[in-house]
């Protein structure tokens, strides 16, 4: 179902023409009865003739409330701009106008309207001219229909003009939905109800929702569809939604409803930005106010490239990738420019972003289509964060290592990185089995799980712990198998009271070359040989249960600062049980 939004000056017959289209009244409000102005948002609905329902959200054209006029434009997909044939051009067409633009809406129809009040030649120049100043924005070209809402002269051409631009709209119900609040109020009986625009998905009573940016989940209670009630709501429609498991204190306009887990909250957007005709591009020293969905935040711009800059808030902004915006500016209170969310988690600095600008701009058309530009941009993303920067956007093409999605060549990359790490790791420690497996994962920035697949692919395979390259043999060269062979004498000789380990002559990394060989035991500050770690083992067989380390320091024949360290290693591998100061044999099997 379309939407179409009003524009164009005040009191040029906006809301009049809605209600000779529809039939229905866009000013709801007594205030705005009595004022004569549509201050808030309107909306009403009608059949075309070709079947289609349309909705029109009526804004207002007041200077003042140009804030709500740009809360309304979130979900257009198409414009009916309104110039009032007695006054021509005014100066609220030029700035909706360079709201639309700036949003890129492309899909208008212009109506003249009242031209029972106008001569048909003065008609005839309005005409002229409304074509002239759209020709340099998104909506050159657009139907200009002639029409009184007051006779009904042309309204059959109006509405066959708008039918044939709301077809080319397209379908967003088949995407997540998001639905911008514009307003949130407390119905007697109902409880909590909020209204707006569905702008994609279908929403459904009993649907969980996503309070963004708070991040909460709700439930939809009741749905009003066109002051109907009704079970679902496609994209396009006006809805009213009551919700269960929220107070209206804590609902404003500008807040998000979307399906969980599709939309992401942000103090900095990557926008690709789009300049207003005959307006200078915003730049770094205006204070700007951004507009996205219905809500406004004031924000600071860092141009990054042409066509492209960083904005900047102070406060959480629920959006995701793809989303529109219109920049004004605060001073001058005109819309200098407008754009789409590029990256809505882009690096604070300039420099970071200019370099991913060209893997994010344009953006992509569909959520799929971001995810696979963010990734591209992020190189790395959790699965979640890509769905929620995205739009709902998934990680297909990408390699999935459990929640982390890469994009394509970053594993291969990472793998060309690790194989110098673990040569360097050979060549400085020749007797190690290679690089271990948390070094390498933290020079790399990855998880101990992404190396498992960075390991396969780079030529290296896994040794324990370690990571190596294929060939590589841990040896002792001939000084090293000197020293060994010399200590290995000491310790046969000295038994069960060797020296301690650092004593043997033996450098450190021959020592735990030997300790990975199984050649030496490594007990306390000791290193034994395994043939006599066997003879204590025999010898606590021997000592049955309930020993002291005394008894087993004379079975051993030893001193107290060797049974000491062997008795507490035969403890700490489940050998012996510790009871007190007396210790048993554990028997072999479970338990
Ligand atoms: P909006 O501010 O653009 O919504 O303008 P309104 O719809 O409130 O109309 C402003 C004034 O113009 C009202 O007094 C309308 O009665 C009058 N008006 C609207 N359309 C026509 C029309 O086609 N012909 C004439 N003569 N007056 C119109
Ligand atoms: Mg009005």
């Amino acid at each position: 179902m379309p939407l179409v939004g009003t524009a164009g000056h005040v009191d040029h017959g906006k809301s009049t023409l809605v209600r000779r289209l529809t039939g229905r009244d866009p000013d709801r409000w007594a205030e705005e009865k009595r004022r004569g102005l549509t201050i808030d948002l309107g909306f009403a609905w009608s059949t075309l003739p070709s079947g289609t329902v349309v909705s029109f959200v009526d804004v207002p054209g007041h200077e003042r409330f140009m804030k709500n006029m740009l809360a309304g434009v979130d979900g257009f997909e198409a414009a009916l701009l309104v110039v009032a044939a007695d006054e021509g051009w005014s100066p609220q067409t030029t700035e909706h106008v360079a709201a639309l633009h700036a949003l890129g809406v492309e899909r208008a129809v212009v109506a003249i309207t009242k031209i029972d009040a106008a001569d048909p030649d003065l008609v005839d120049l309005v005409a002229l001219e409304i074509d002239e100043r759209l020709a340099e924005t998104s909506l050159a070209g657009s139907p200009i229909v002639p029409v009184s809402a007051l006779t009904g002269a042309g309204i059959g051409d109006l509405e066959a003009a708008l039918d044939s631009v709301v077809s080319t709209v397209p379908d967003r119900s088949g995407l997540p939905v998001r639905l911008a609040i514009d307003r949130a109020f407390t119905v007697p009986g109902a409880g909590t109800v909020v209204t707006g625009s569905l702008g994609s998905g279908i929403v459904a009573t009993g649907d969980d929702l996503e309070l963004m940016p708070a991040g909460r989940v709700v439930t939809v209670r009741g749905l009003h569809r066109h002051d109907e009630p009704v079970e679902r709501a496609a994209a396009g429609s006006r809805v009213a939604v009551n919700l269960a498991g929220i107070g209206r204190d804590d609902l404003s306009r500008g807040m998000m409803l979307a399906e969980p887990g599709t939309t992401t909250a942000t103090d900095r957007i990557l926008l690709e930005l789009r300049a207003v005709p005959d307006q200078p591009p915003p730049d770094e020293r205006g204070a700007f106010h951004l507009h996205l969905g219905t809500g406004v935040w004031p924000v600071v711009l860092r141009p990054v490239d042409d066509g492209a800059a960083l904005a900047m808030a102070d406060g959480p902004m629920p959006t995701a990738a793809g989303d529109r915006v219109v920049l004004r500016e605060v001073g001058r209170r005109t819309v200098v420019g407008g754009g789409r969310v590029a990256d809505p988690v882009p690096p604070r600095r300039r420099r970071d972003a200019l370099a991913l600008l060209d893997r994010l701009v344009p953006v992509a058309a569909t959520p799929n289509g971001r995810a696979a530009s963010l990734l591209a941009a992020h190189r790395s993303a959790a699965v979640a964060d890509l769905r929620r920067w995205s739009g709902g956007g998934g990680a297909s093409g990408a390699t999935v290592v459990g929640a982390t999605a890469f994009a394509p060549g970053v594993l291969d990359e990472l793998a060309d990185r690790a194989g110098p790490l673990v040569d360097r790791a050979h060549a400085d420690h020749p007797l190690r089995p290679g690089l271990r497996r948390a070094e390498l994962a933290s020079a790399l920035r990855i998880t101990p799980e992404v190396l498992d697949h960075v390991v396969g692919g780079g030529g290296l395979e896994e040794r324990g712990a370690w990571v190596a390259r294929p060939g590589h043999r841990p040896v002792l060269d001939d000084a090293q198998l000197g020293a060994w062979s010399a200590a290995r004498r000491v310790l046969t000789e000295a038994g069960t009271s060797p020296p301690r380990a650092d004593e043997l002559g033996l450098d450190e990394e021959v020592l735990h070359f030997l300790y990975r060989a199984e050649e030496l035991v490594s007990v306390g500050a000791f290193a034994f040989l395994p043939d006599t770690i066997d003879q204590v083992m025999a010898i606590v067989d021997a000592l049955g249960d309930g020993w002291t380390v005394s008894a087993f320091r004379e079975a051993l024949g030893t001193s107290r600062r060797h049974a000491v360290p062997l008795a507490e290693w035969l403890d700490a591998r489940a050998i012996t049980r510790r009871d007190g100061d007396r210790r048993s044999r554990r028997r072999p099997g479970p338990g």
